[in-house]
């Protein structure tokens, strides 16, 4: 007797955070339909012996020649989480990207929805005084509690309020509503914003910016292109004044370094509404109360580093992207996305102006601005009275050097101490000094895990890799020939505090600033103020060189930057000409002129002679032109197929056999007046082992983006179903911006 067809059951496409590029089907539980409702909410799946937090991607026909397929075993969000713009920007991501939707998924949710945990309680919360603590407040014996009811005494504050008022304010918090003294009250968010505070009338240069992202209407990339100090905060300010305004909402990316306590405190002041930061400080709830307000439009205005670009934006209205050639917006694993350039393409999708801002954009935007498609915008002049310091290079060849410093320099730095001034001595090593040698035998302490020498620490008795963090103590002697001419080689921040201080410091403080020494996302603003406007003397990394105003700062010496001059990536001159151009932006701030000496043996090097002479767009011009010639990016598209194993051949296997499968990809299309797609290698990486790795890599590039992008998509299915595959780890990064 013939089978009656049963109706096709409708079965829902689950997104798993899986490294598997496709989705999962199940069954929807009788109480609930498997249909359009259930897209976008998380659901508890089975998964072999596991359960799984996924997201329904999508619903459809079940596959009749499919195995019977398992029930959802609990759905989480009884309304779609992802929806809309973010729903379809992170899949637009994953295509991007060539990984699975779940995994991306599962980056842009903060961990605790992630996990499947509900959508946390929103609402803001406050802490007041009692009656009774009214009373008691003013008799109350010193101490932190005593500070907290002090502080609530003249207004209730919210949390956040107090997070940058008192420091662990919490536990006096729970000591006095103990007793009685205090409470935690939900108040609507509007309630708790000071009134909006006046900034300085903007500079002409500053007006007619504001007035270009005003103007725009729809998606708009506008490049803000000012030099340290020029106000490019205060354009942001004015912007999403204007966003707020027009009942929108603003979201802001910041680096890292750059999200500190006085930024927030900064925006807060200024735009009367509460500022909800976004950052690696905060804990997973924390984490996700800041995503449901931004869901749900309470927040209106976020603030946050590189993961905050997949913060909803119902009602948005404007997103800026501070720095926007900071490093620390490309994720350097797992979803290898670039904030910013994912910011760009959300604005697009919200139909919203998108302000880039930088003192040295990136080339990539530079280009993008030069060819009409940002609009760019110059503020070629310090705000206020701060002028640019004048650079001036100290040619060391032939000079004896002390502790890698110059006479000359230690003569200016001298001069400008006497002259009650700060000086900032930068130097991108950390560490004692880079290299351990045996002046005997010419043997040196390279890591055990890491084709890498080790970097002395704690004046020569440490040792530590600074790529694996294998950390051990420096040998008494020499393990080759046993002698015991072992000396620290070169030049990090430690030995330059260590000589600083015996020269200096009895006269003045000596700072040093590194990751080191500034492990606590505050700990540079503490820094600071312990100097405050006294003279004193700042050595440091690159940390040295973001954002932070330091009034009494006049002289900026910069230290050991040849050996960024020579190296193979082609990024890194773009890299250091940004970095020495950030730093020498420290000087002069304020009301005293500045000045920055550039030590090095290469005082004609054309990457410097064009930096000085010309200035930074000067460099991006003759940069451009060299990418242009040699074909890399922002001319090419670039992706990097990486593999590493504890193994020493299974990479290398597997990129061979990967390549063959992009070739062949790539001459099925040959449809590309440009050649299409470029393989190059497969190679060992620069560093060809890594914390006991072997890495390779396979760089792929094309002219037209759509030429990589094919090949990719027609060779990846073959490329994960390779046998190679499975005996090494391998990924794909697509804009890779470390070659290593
Ligand atoms: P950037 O973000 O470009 O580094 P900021 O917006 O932080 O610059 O401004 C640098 C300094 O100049 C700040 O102290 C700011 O208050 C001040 N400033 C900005 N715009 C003006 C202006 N139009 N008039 C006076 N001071 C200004
Ligand atoms: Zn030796
Ligand atoms: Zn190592």
């Amino acid at each position: 007797m013939p089978a009656v067809p049963a109706a096709v059951e409708a079965v829902l496409r689950v997104a798993l955070p899986l490294p598997l590029p496709r989705l999962f089907d199940y069954r929807a539980p009788p109480a609930w339909r498997a249909d359009q409702a259930a897209v976008g909410c998380r659901v508890r799946v089975p998964f072999g012996p596991r359960e799984l937090v996924g997201v329904v991607a999508a619903t459809g026909p079940a596959d009749p020649a499919a195995p019977e397929l398992r029930e959802v075993l609990e759905r989480l969000d009884p309304e779609p989480l992802l929806h809309g713009e973010l729903f379809a920007s992170l899949q637009w991501l994953a295509r991007y990207c060539h990984a699975p939707l779940g995994e991306v998924l599962a980056t842009a949710l903060p961990a605790a929805l992630r996990r499947g945990e509900p959508q946390p309680d929103t609402r803001t919360w406050a802490w007041r005084l009692t009656e009774a603590g009214n009373t008691a407040q003013a008799a109350m014996r010193a101490g932190r509690p005593k500070r907290l009811a002090d502080l609530l005494h003249a207004a209730p504050r919210d949390e956040e309020a107090l997070d940058d008022l008192l420091e662990g304010w919490r536990g006096a918090a729970r000591t006095l509503a103990g007793r009685g003294l205090v409470e935690r009250v939900a108040v609507p968010a509007s309630q708790l914003a000071p009134a909006p505070g006046a900034g300085p009338e903007p500079n002409p240069e500053q007006a007619r910016a504001i007035g270009a992202v005003l103007a725009s209407t729809g998606f708009a990339p506008l490049l803000l292109d000012g030099v340290t100090g020029s106000g490019k905060t205060e354009v942001y300010l004015h912007a999403i004044a204007d966003c707020l305004a027009r009942g929108r909402q603003a979201l802001v990316l910041v680096p890292e370094i750059g999200l500190t306590p006085q930024t927030l405190a900064r925006f807060r002041a200024r735009l009367g509404v509460p500022v909800h930061a976004l950052h690696s400080g905060l804990n997973d709830a924390e984490r996700a109360r800041v995503w449901s307000a931004a869901l749900r439009g309470e927040a209106r205005v976020v603030v946050g580093t590189r993961s905050a670009v997949f913060t909803p934006l119902p009602e948005a209205g404007l997103i800026v992207v501070d720095e926007e050639h900071d490093g620390s917006y490309k994720q350097q694993d797992g979803i290898r996305y670039h904030a910013r350039d994912f910011a760009l393409v959300r604005a697009r999708a919200l139909e919203v102006p998108v302000v880039l801002g930088s003192a040295t954009p990136s080339l990539e935007s530079l280009h993008n601005a030069g060819s009409g498609r940002y609009l760019h915008l110059r503020l070629s002049q310090r705000a206020g009275n701060a002028r640019p310091p004048p650079v001036r290079v100290l040619d060391v060849r032939k000079r004896a050097l002390d502790n890698g410093l110059s006479r000359e320099l230690l003569e200016a730095i001298d001069a400008a101490l006497a002259a009650d001034g700060q000086v900032l001595v930068f130097r991108n090593r950390r560490g004692y000094a880079p290299v351990l040698l045996c002046h005997d035998c010419g043997w040196s302490a390279q890591c055990r895990r890491c084709d890498a020498a080790m970097t002395v620490h704690g004046g020569g008795r440490r040792l530590q890799c600074h790529h694996c963090g294998h950390r051990q103590a420096a040998p008494p002697a020499c393990p080759d020939c046993a002698g015991l001419a072992l000396q620290p080689q070169g030049v990090g921040t430690e030995r330059l505090e260590e000589m600083l201080m015996q020269r200096f410091g009895a006269r003045v403080p000596v700072l040093r600033i590194d990751r080191g020494s500034t492990r606590r996302r505050d700990a540079l603003q503490k820094h600071f103020e312990t100097l405050g406007e006294r003279p004193g003397l700042l050595v440091g990394t690159q940390m040295l060189a973001k954002g932070h105003d330091l009034a009494g700062l006049t002289l900026v010496a910069v230290v050991g930057i040849d050996e960024g001059l020579f190296s193979a990536d082609f990024r890194a001159a773009e890299k250091l000409a940004q970095l020495l151009i950030q730093v020498a932006g420290r000087a002069g701030r304020a009301e005293r002129a500045g000045e920055v000496l550039l030590q090095t043996h290469h005082p004609d090097h054309p990457l410097l002679q064009t930096l000085i002479n010309g200035g930074y767009h000067a460099f991006a011009a003759s940069e451009l032109a060299q990418r242009e010639e040699a074909g890399f990016p922002p001319f090419a598209h670039m992706a990097l197929l990486r593999a590493e194993s504890r193994h020493a051949d299974p990479p290398m296997a597997f990129l061979q056999r990967a390549r063959a499968l992009l070739a062949e990809a790539a001459s099925r299309s040959g449809d590309s007046v440009d050649g299409g797609l470029v393989l190059h290698g497969p190679l060992p990486a620069p560093m060809a082992r890594r914390a006991g790795m072997y890495r390779a890599q396979l760089p792929l590039s094309a002219l037209q983006r759509r030429d990589l992008h094919l090949a990719l998509d027609r060779a990846l299915p073959a490329i994960h179903a390779l046998p190679e595959a499975r005996r090494t780890r391998w990924s794909l990064d697509v804009d890779p911006v470390d070659l290593y």
